[in-house]
Order: structure tokens, then C-alpha cells, then sequence
């Protein structure tokens, strides 16, 4: 490439989507640039403390990638310098009899749930009450289970993000920071540039990507046709740490079945909840949280671990934006009005567990040419199209 040609790949968005995918391209002999409106991670896959990285109790359709993607955070983790912070703890979705079920209900969807995760390559097993509390043994004694997936943990994501650029920048990816994209600029069915926020025009190569999670949409819409587009929104999840003054130890990355709870304990010693109700979300990136927002998430953390009633408050943050789809599984696809163009965006709260998978199924998209068969049940078209959305064998049978 000379010093004034397009890059063959240019990807738009600093997340660990852009900066894993960057990285897993130049790797296969592309050359790549990145466009950062901000500072690489300064969205969803940055701010304080860890992101659970978790298979169990995932939608099905994304669990063959959830697993790829958990050997991949375990390769980068031993092969780069200084890893990716990723901690195989191993996780537990723990459950109770809630008000009004039976007992035999909720045991039988942890089983069926354990069985289909195994079988689509997350290994999961199902914890009596005794195997549970003798691993974790704070948990509440109302708890009567567990379903445990030995390949869940944590990945501390701000500096699994800036790893990737860092290793991307080594691999010969140019990452520009502090460019926003204005708009896509395109002729004859390809995308030929974006032009930036500066009014500068970037010249794409071959492929341009599009991984700007809450930006995406605004760059998308004006290409995309109706029936590609998406109904999506923008959340703002909200975390709060406490302290740990009795010094108890959680082993695993926690969820429950029925309760609307994450629980981490991160390497300084301080407990991370989330997993509840989310905050307000303003266009500026302002947030604002609520009391209700703060006590139902911290009065179940209780429930589950009573240890933490003698916690004190630290802080809440709230300030990372996602972009959410009506299923919540992702939106994935190439415009059809742009040949050159892919999009993946609409991670709905969980997409740093897979990111590493579905990157590696973009690289392998972009360097083949064909769509990895994995991705077809994230096309929007799943929206407009029934008998996608059904399989075309329900349909003949109805028919
Ligand atoms: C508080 C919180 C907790 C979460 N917890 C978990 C969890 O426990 N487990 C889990 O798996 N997932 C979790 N997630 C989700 C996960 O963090 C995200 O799905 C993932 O980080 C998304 O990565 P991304 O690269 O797509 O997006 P981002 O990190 O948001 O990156 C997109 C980038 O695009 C840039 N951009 C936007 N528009 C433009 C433009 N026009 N031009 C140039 N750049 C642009 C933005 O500045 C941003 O840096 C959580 C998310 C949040 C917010």
C-alpha cells in the first residue's frame, strides 16, 4: 500500500468490537484504519470495574458463538503480553423457589436450560443445594441450586479494549481517535469513504465496517431499506460497588434465574452489582439514576448474599451506553444498497462475552467473502420476514 492509498478494510467504532476486529484482520495480512470519535473504550466497553463473561442463561442462537468466543478469551489472555484481563472463574446462575412456582418447575428449566447450553458448546452442569453452598458457601440458605458453566468469568474490559488497539497498532493498524463519521459516502452500490465530522473524507479500500453500538444507527439509516431496518434503543445499565467489610470471598460470577442480579467480586476485594434496572438515558450521554434503581438491585444482592447487608455504599456509575434490539440478540448484516458495507451493533447489555466470537466470524466473512452460516440468525430481516424468522420447514408444514 502506498503512503496515500486506502486502507483495503476501514472500521468505525474504538469498542472491543473495532479494536478485536482490527487486530484479527491485520493479522490476516489486511491493512486496516480505525475511526474513534472519542478515545478507544470511551463507550460501552470502558468505565470502572469487570464485565461478566458469561454463556449461562444466554439466548440459544448465540451460544455457538459464546463459546468460540470463551476459547478466544482464554487464547488472548495466554498469548498476549500482559493478556486481555480475563479471569476464568467459572459461573453460577443460582435460583429459589420464588413466590407461587413449585419447586419441581424451576429445577426442570435449570436442567433443560444445563443440557441445551452443553449441547451447543457451553459445557453447563446442574449444582444440588449441598455442591452450591459448599463452593459458595455465603449464599443465602434459600437457595436450592445452581446451574455452573466452568468456562464463564470476568474480563476486565476497559483493558481488554485498549489491549487489542494496542496490539492492532503493532500489527500495523493506523487508529485515528477524535474522529467522529459524519455519514457514509457511496456510488454505484459501494461504500467509497466516510466523510469525518472535520469535513475530511477517508477513502475505504474494500470493506467498511460499521461497530459503533449506540452511533450506528444514525450512520446506517439513510442506507438502509425498511425491511433492514431495526427497532433498537439505547440503555444505560447501572453498576454499583460496595465495600467488603467482613472480608467474605465470592468465588464465581453469580446471576440468579429469577432475580434481576449480577454479583462480581473484583481483584481489590470491593463487590460489583448489577444486572437490574437501568438508568435514565439522555441523547446528551447524561444520566441520571434513581433511588428505586439503587435499593431493588442492592435488596437482592442481599437476599442472595446476606454478608452484604453490612456493606457500605462506594459509588454507582451509569455513564456507558448500549444500544439494545427488540429480541436482544444483535443486529448483524451488510446493507443491501452497499455490497462493501457490515454492520454489527445492538449487543443488548451482554456483548462483551461474545465479542471475541463474532469478530473472528467477521475476519473470516471479510477474508472469504461469504457470510459464516453462525451469523444468519442475527440479519435484521428477522423483523420483516416471518418465515425467516420461522424456518421455512414450519412454514411448508402450515402451508
Ligand atoms: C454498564 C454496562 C455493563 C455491561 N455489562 C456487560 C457484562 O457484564 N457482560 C457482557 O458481556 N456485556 C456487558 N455489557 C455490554 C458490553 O459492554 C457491550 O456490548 C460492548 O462493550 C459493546 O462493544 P462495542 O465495541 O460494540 O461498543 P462501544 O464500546 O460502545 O464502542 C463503539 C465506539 O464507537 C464510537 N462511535 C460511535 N459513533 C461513532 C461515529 N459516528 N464515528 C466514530 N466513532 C463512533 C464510540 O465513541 C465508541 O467508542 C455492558 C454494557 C454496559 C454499558
Amino acid at each position: 500500500m502506498s503512503a496515500n492509498s486506502p486502507s483495503e478494510v476501514v472500521i468505525v467504532g474504538g469498542g472491543i468490537y473495532g479494536t478485536s476486529l482490527a487486530y484479527q484482520l491485520a493479522k490476516a495480512g489486511k491493512t486496516v484504519t480505525l475511526l474513534e470519535a472519542g478515545e478507544i473504550a470511551c463507550g460501552a466497553s470502558g468505565g470502572p470495574g469487570e464485565r461478566g463473561v458469561r454463556s449461562n442463561g444466554r439466548d440459544f442462537r448465540e451460544l455457538p458463538i459464546c463459546s468460540l468466543s470463551l476459547s478466544l478469551w482464554k487464547h488472548y489472555q495466554e498469548t498476549f503480553e500482559g493478556g486481555v484481563g480475563y479471569r476464568r472463574l467459572g459461573g453460577i446462575k443460582v435460583y429459589d423457589v420464588s413466590y407461587g412456582h413449585r419447586e419441581h418447575e424451576v429445577k426442570g428449566r435449570m436442567e433443560a436450560m444445563a443440557a441445551s447450553q452443553t449441547s451447543l458448546g457451553c459445557p453447563s452442569q446442574v449444582w444440588s443445594r449441598d455442591e452450591v453452598l459448599a463452593r459458595e458457601p455465603e449464599l443465602a440458605g434459600s437457595i436450592f441450586g445452581a446451574v455452573y458453566c466452568p468456562h464463564d468469568g470476568v474480563g476486565d474490559h476497559t483493558f481488554a479494549t485498549r489491549q487489542f488497539a494496542k496490539e492492532a497498532a503493532k500489527a500495523g493498524v493506523t487508529i485515528r481517535t477524535g474522529a467522529k463519521v459524519a455519514e457514509i459516502l457511496h456510488a454505484k452500490g459501494v461504500a467509497s469513504g466516510v466523510r469525518l465530522e472535520s469535513g475530511e473524507v477517508v477513502a475505504v479500500g474494500d470493506r467498511l465496517v460499521i461497530l459503533a453500538n449506540a452511533g450506528a444507527e444514525a450512520l446506517l439509516k439513510p442506507v438502509l431499506k425498511a425491511h433492514e431496518t431495526s427497532p433498537v434503543w439505547n440503555l444505560m445499565p447501572q453498576m454499583i460497588y460496595v465495600t467488603n467489610p467482613l472480608n467474605k470471598t465470592v468465588n464465581y460470577l453469580l446471576s440468579h434465574a429469577h432475580r434481576s442480579l449480577a454479583v462480581k467480586q473484583i481483584p481489590d476485594g470491593t463487590l460489583m452489582l448489577s444486572g437490574g434496572a437501568h438508568v435514565a438515558y439522555t441523547p446528551e450521554g447524561l444520566w441520571k439514576g434513581s433511588l428505586s434503581a439503587i435499593t431493588q438491585n442492592v435488596t437482592d444482592a442481599i437476599m442472595t448474599f446476606p454478608f452484604i447487608d453490612n456493606s457500605s455504599f462506594v459509588k454507582a456509575d451509569a455513564s456507558r451506553v448500549e444500544a439494545v434490539s427488540a429480541d436482544l440478540i444483535p443486529l448483524i448484516g451488510q446493507p443491501e444498497a452497499l455490497s462493501n458495507t457490515l454492520y454489527g451493533y445492538g449487543w443488548s447489555g451482554h456483548g462483551f462475552a461474545i465479542s471475541l466470537g463474532f469478530t473472528k466470524l467477521f475476519t473470516d466473512w471479510i477474508v472469504s467473502g461469504s457470510k459464516p452460516d453462525a451469523l444468519k440468525p442475527f440479519s435484521p430481516t428477522r423483523f420483516h420476514e416471518p418465515a425467516a424468522f420461522l424456518g421455512a420447514a414450519a412454514v411448508s408444514r402450515a402451508a
